[in-house]
């Protein structure tokens, strides 16, 4: 169900996206989570498919669609039992360009990314030292000449091995001397392979689930001065700009995953018997697969709140934040309870609950925090004094 959609064409996104899943097994994702590796085949399919490029307009060879749409497909994956965490950035990553770059840009790099000739996977804000306060980065950017000269660390960074640019945000004019600390910082495409090895060095961070994730250090990396995004200082706006999309889709997975718990507990939950009948037919069991259920639907109506408003044009921010919000928490809960209802089974790789549950648990922490979602309400729309 979803509010002032197209239903017809929304579900026409589903059966092609779940034919596409069709050919990607449990067993397809379990071999990758297990050797740590990247779905490399599956990756491609949804590229070549067209699926990537949802939200890049027509005339970038893109399909031109919303974010309704666009998180429709994000959603399925999930729901199929893939990780939809290995190809959102390509998907999202390209909102700073498409909204801020010049036209020469757009022009030189949507085509290519449209069609998966180059992949941008990758955006680097997050830094070791200073986490979630963002305007405290620490890499800078010094203009000399044509370049732009980058040293600095950011962590966290995902896809950089599968990825053929990455957004970066660095500061350009110190913290001291800005007036507002959201100015001073701004936004580079980074070629990946010109960087790594002439000044970029990326380190794999080991890590719970199976996308490639890793800390960047950079040590008088140069860039070319058009590598800039829109005005020099304006990046952490640009940055900010293109958060409700990606919440919004964020709340999709969220909700595609929580689909997959419920149905994969209620099936056990019908089929497995202890004490000469089926562990559903005891309310202890049943009661919190139907609450799971209650709040990832409940969720699903303000992903599509959000959807509505952003495809409006309007700004989506109360509602993106409280989707992702809700939808984060239902899955966690859906996991939990799936992983229950399962008892030792749910401990075992083979039965997926266990890789999938960590997964969703992801997303209470990125790519926001569940904390920091509050306190945007707390001052945003409550508000309430500032807390930070
Ligand atoms: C697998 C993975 C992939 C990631 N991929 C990327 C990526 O591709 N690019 C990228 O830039 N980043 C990425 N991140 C980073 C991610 O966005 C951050 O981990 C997240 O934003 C939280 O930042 P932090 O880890 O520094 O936590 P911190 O900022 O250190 O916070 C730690 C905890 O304290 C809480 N907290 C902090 N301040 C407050 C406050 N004022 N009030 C209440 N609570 C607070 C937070 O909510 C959090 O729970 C990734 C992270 C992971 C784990």
């Amino acid at each position: 169900m979803s509010l002032f959609h197209d239903q017809e064409a929304l579900d026409s996104i589903r059966e092609g996206v779940r034919g596409l899943c069709a050919n990607f097994s449990d067993a397809y994702w379990r071999d990758i989570d297990q050797q740590h590796a990247f779905p490399v085949d599956f990756v491609s399919a949804m590229t070549q498919a067209g699926w990537l490029a949802a939200m890049i307009p027509e005339e970038f060879g893109g399909s031109g669609l919303g974010l309704a749409e666009a998180s429709v497909i994000l959603e399925e994956v999930n729901r199929c039992g893939g990780n939809s965490g290995t190809i959102h950035g390509q998907m999202y990553n390209m909102f700073t360009l498409l909204k801020h770059g010049s036209a020469e840009q757009k022009q030189k790099f949507l085509p290519k990314l449209a069609s998966g000739e180059l992949r941008l996977q990758s955006m680097g804000v997050t830094e070791p030292t200073t986490g979630t306060d963002t305007t405290k980065i620490k890499t800078m950017a010094v203009k000399k000449g044509d370049k732009y000269v980058i040293n600095g660390q950011k962590v966290w960074i995902s896809r950089i091995q599968n990825s053929d640019l990455m957004i970066l945000l660095a500061r350009t004019t110190p913290l001291a001397e800005v007036k507002k600390k959201t100015e001073g910082m701004s936004i580079f495409l980074v070629d990946l392979h010109e960087a790594i090895g002439n000044g970029m060095t990326v380190q794999p961070i080991e890590n719970m689930v199976h996308h490639v994730t890793n800390e960047l250090f950079f040590d008088n990396l140069e860039i070319p001065a058009d590598s800039l995004i829109g005005e020099e200082g304006q990046g952490f706006r640009y940055i900010l700009s293109g958060l409700n999309a990606e919440r919004t889709l964020i709340a999709a997975e969220c909700i595609g995953d929580g689909r997959w718990f419920i149905d994969k507990a209620s099936r056990y939950a019908r089929e497995r018997e202890v004490f000469g009948r089926p562990i559903g037919q005891n309310q202890g069991v049943q009661f919190p697969i139907a609450e799971a259920h209650i709040e990832v639907e409940a969720a699903d109506l303000m992903r599509w709140r959000a959807c509505a408003e952003y495809d409006a044009g309007r700004n989506a921010g109360a509602e993106a934040n409280m989707a992702k919000y809700l939808a984060a928490k239902a899955s966690w809960e859906a996991a939990n309870v799936c992983l229950q209802t399962h008892g030792g089974f749910g401990f075992a790789c083979e039965y997926d609950v266990e890789r999938k549950f960590r997964e969703t648990r992801l997303y209470q922490v990125a790519p926001i925090s569940t904390n920091l979602i509050l306190s945007y309400v707390s001052e945003h729309l409550l508000g309430l004094p500032r807390s930070f």
